[in-house]
Formats: structure tokens, C-alpha cells, sequence
């Protein structure tokens, strides 16, 4: 399959300038960008992007996208009442189908917001896995288990070719849920692949007082002394990180996801963005689950990181658009390990954006990046391609499966975790 996107113009990401130009995708990579692609002629399908903006897809850097279930039913809580009381029981519910009906819902999400990657935490991550495959989403799935066998199974099994739209990594859910089985049967299986690992870390206050309680240190002083951050890795949240921390950090490389929507709602505070920038650390952006943000929606991500930052800096200038506009795809990428779709390039998976600048929201074109940034929204997605294909086209979905039966199995799911809740009441 080879498709023209002509009257671009490119923002490649990779710190060169806007240019006026066409991209060639031939089949999932990017063939050709510049403005001399009638070599490449004929062409099976020719899109007109009309002088709008070509980029990377945005990195939702931490998801847990099967929590769509659990939208919008509690909102108003501080993060353990709301785990605990809200979130476990209903998940304690969930059948393996349940996660696949449920991702898909995100994965929509995903596509109106110019989302082009995910890294999925959840229960039954191979169910995710199969829906992200059937629509076409590139998703980073996470797992956790007991056994060390089962573990390194699933990573050579998943990460066995090259080009799957799926990847697996290790990690946990966070210190204070992780069994000592657990943390053993990553330790071995990290060690015996040099992998990396990802974890909540330091999301809340009470998090880090209660594990100095049990255990004298940090919850990134103690996965570093278990070992488990040897190959590098990151974690999400990371907004009390001390001193120590941010060494710690730096010794390892360890990427930091920030999430300001989910830690907005849920109060939990404010990640010293720039502190952390300064200290030479990757940060990258994510929704978090739909529960708790409760939109997956990387352009509020944008608008939560800039504005929260600046206003607890009291610096208008504090980070610049350019900067978030990093956050949000190729440093994602950088966190996610998915190296060969962080920019476009010749060579690079064909993850690519269109970005509409024919709204009122973007004009004039005094600053693009600006616009898109400051003034941007979901609106001016008018195209998300994955790996070469389609999947959303100004508001349609190009996903292989009716919308309504996708929203309806995601009701029909829900309204049965409610009602067996109800009954064991
Ligand atoms: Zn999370």
C-alpha cells in the first residue's frame, strides 16, 4: 500500500523547522518526506492535508485504558478512598472479554485526540492486547506476575517480532500493593533480561510517609535496593520525589510520566515539572485511566502541564510550547522505548497526525506551535494514522467494527459489574 500525503506541512519533531512539503507511506513506514515524492507515483490513495500540519502521533505515556468502565462513577475522592473503596471492588469483578470490550473505548478515545501509542497498565493485559491488534493501536502493555517463567515468557512471546503493534515490559502497580513475590519474579526476570521497569511511584503524600514507616526509605529507595531499577525504566506520577530521588533518577535514567489531569482531580499535587527538567530527566505525559482523569485527552494534558507549571512557578516563561509539545510525543516515545516511531523520518513506523489549522482556534499563523499548543484541542485532529493505516478521519473511524456495538458492550459490562456488586452486598 502506498499513500501520498501531499500539501503538508511537517513538523517532524526532531528540532528543524515547520516545512512545507509531502510524506510517502509505503505500507506501515515512512518512505519519503520532502517535496519531491512523484517518484513514488502511482500512488493507491492520495490524501490532501490542504497546508495543515503532518506530526508524530501523541505518546499517552501511562493509561490504563479498560477503566472506561469506571468513568465518571466516583468522582470526588482522594486517591485511596477512591481505590480502595470504588476502583478494587468493581475490578475484582472483571472477566478476561471485559477488558477487551472496555479498551476498545479508549482506543476510540485515543484516536479523536491524535493518541497514536499507549502504555497500558491493567489487569489481563493480553486482552487489551488483542483489541489494541484488532484496531490498529500501537499499546506498550505492562504486566506483573508471580513467576519469573510466566513473565519472560510473555516477553519473548510478545516482543518475539519486530514489528508487532503490541510491546511488554515490566513492572508493578506501586509499593504499597506489591507483593514479595512479585518484586522476586521481576527481580529475576529484569536481571536475566536486562529489561527496564515502570511503577506509580510517589503519587501521593501518604504514599511516601507510610512506606518511610515500613520500610525507612522512599519507594524509589527501595525498588533501586531491590535492584529492579538496574536496566533503567521510569514511573508515573513522581510528584513528591526527593533529593535522593531525583540522584537516583539521574543514576538510572529513569523516565518520569507526569499526569496532571489524574492528579488534579484527585488532588493528590503538583509534579515539580521544571525541577525535574532541570535535572536533565526524560518527562514524558499521560492521562492515566479514564477513571480518574476522567478524559484521555493528550491536548489537556498539554494545557493542564503548562498552565499548573507556570502558575506555581509564577514564570510565564517556565516551559515553552516547543518543550511541551516534546513532553507529549517524543519524549513519550523516548519513555515507552518506541524509538522507531518518535519522530518522522525516512524508515520511521508511519504514527502520524494531522493536525487541522483550518479552525478558528488556529488562525492567524502568527506561531503554529504556539497554536497548537496554547489554543489546540481535539477538535483539530483531522487525522490519525497507525502504522500506515487510517483509523480516524474528521470525526470517522476506520476501526473494522461498528461504533455502537463497541459503546454497547461497554454498557452492557459495566451494567453487570454493578449489578453483581449490588447482589454481594
Ligand atoms: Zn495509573
Amino acid at each position: 500500500m502506498k499513500t501520498l500525503l501531499k500539501n503538508a506541512r511537517i513538523l517532524k519533531m526532531d528540532d528543524t523547522p515547520l516545512f512545507i512539503g509531502n510524506i510517502v507511506v509505503i505500507d506501515d513506514k515512512i518512505a519519503y518526506l520532502g517535496s519531491m515524492s512523484s517518484v513514488y507515483a502511482p500512488f493507491d490513495f492520495v490524501h490532501d492535508c490542504h497546508g495543515n500540519v503532518l506530526m508524530p502521533g501523541f505518546k499517552n505515556a501511562h493509561s490504563h485504558s479498560a477503566m472506561t468502565f469506571l468513568r465518571s462513577k466516583a468522582d470526588g475522592f482522594p486517591l485511596h478512598d477512591w481505590l480502595f473503596d470504588v476502583v478494587f471492588p468493581r475490578e475484582n469483578l472483571l472477566q478476561p472479554d471485559d477488558v477487551y470490550h472496555l479498551s476498545k473505548v479508549a482506543f476510540l478515545e485515543y484516536l479523536t485526540s491524535g493518541i497514536t501509542a499507549c502504555f497500558d497498565q491493567y489487569y489481563f493485559p493480553l486482552m487489551s492486547a488483542k483489541a489494541a491488534q484488532e484496531m490498529g493501536m500501537r499499546i506498550l502493555l505492562l504486566g506483573t506476575y508471580n513467576d519469573p517463567e510466566e513473565l519472560m515468557r510473555l516477553y519473548h512471546q510478545i516482543n518475539g517480532t519486530n514489528d508487532s503493534l503490541v510491546r511488554y515490559c515490566f513492572g508493578l502497580h506501586a509499593e504499597y500493593t506489591a507483593t514479595p513475590e512479585e518484586i522476586a519474579a521481576l527481580n529475576q526476570a529484569i536481571h536475566t533480561l536486562k529489561a527496564p521497569f515502570y511503577v506509580h511511584i510517589c503519587e501521593t503524600k501518604s504514599e511516601v510517609e507510610d512506606c518511610f514507616n515500613r520500610r525507612d526509605m522512599s519507594p524509589v529507595a527501595f525498588f533501586e535496593k531491590e535492584g529492579l531499577f538496574d536496566y533503567g525504566g521510569g514511573a508515573y506520577h513522581c510528584i513528591y520525589l526527593d533529593d535522593h530521588d531525583v540522584e537516583i533518577f539521574q543514576k538510572h535514567h529513569l523516565n518520569i510520566v507526569a499526569c496532571f489531569g489524574s492528579n488534579s482531580k484527585l488532588a493528590s499535587g503538583l509534579i515539580p515539572l521544571e525541577k525535574y527538567r532541570d535535572a536533565g530527566l526524560n518527562i514524558a505525559l499521560g492521562t492515566d485511566g479514564p477513571a480518574s482523569n476522567n478524559c484521555l485527552d493528550m491536548f489537556k494534558e498539554m494545557t493542564l502541564a503548562f498552565s499548573l507549571t507556570k502558575l506555581a512557578n509564577q514564570n510565564a516563561d517556565s516551559l515553552s510550547a516547543y518543550e511541551i509539545l516534546k513532553m507529549a510525543t517524543v519524549n513519550g516515545a523516548k519513555a515507552m522505548n518506541l524509538v522507531n516511531c518518535d519522530i518522522l523520518e525516512v524508515g520511521k513506523k508511519a504514527d502520524i497526525i494531522e493536525i487541522d489549522l483550518a479552525k478558528p482556534n488556529m488562525q492567524p499563523l502568527n506561531n503554529i506551535i504556539d497554536n497548537i499548543v496554547y489554543s489546540g484541542s481535539k477538535e483539530n485532529i483531522a487525522m490519525t494514522m497507525i502504522n500506515g493505516k487510517i483509523l480516524y478521519e474528521k470525526g470517522r473511524f476506520f476501526v473494522g467494527e461498528p461504533l455502537e456495538n463497541i459503546y454497547n458492550k461497554c454498557q452492557e459490562v459495566t451494567d453487570r459489574i454493578e449489578k453483581e456488586l449490588q447482589k454481594r452486598q
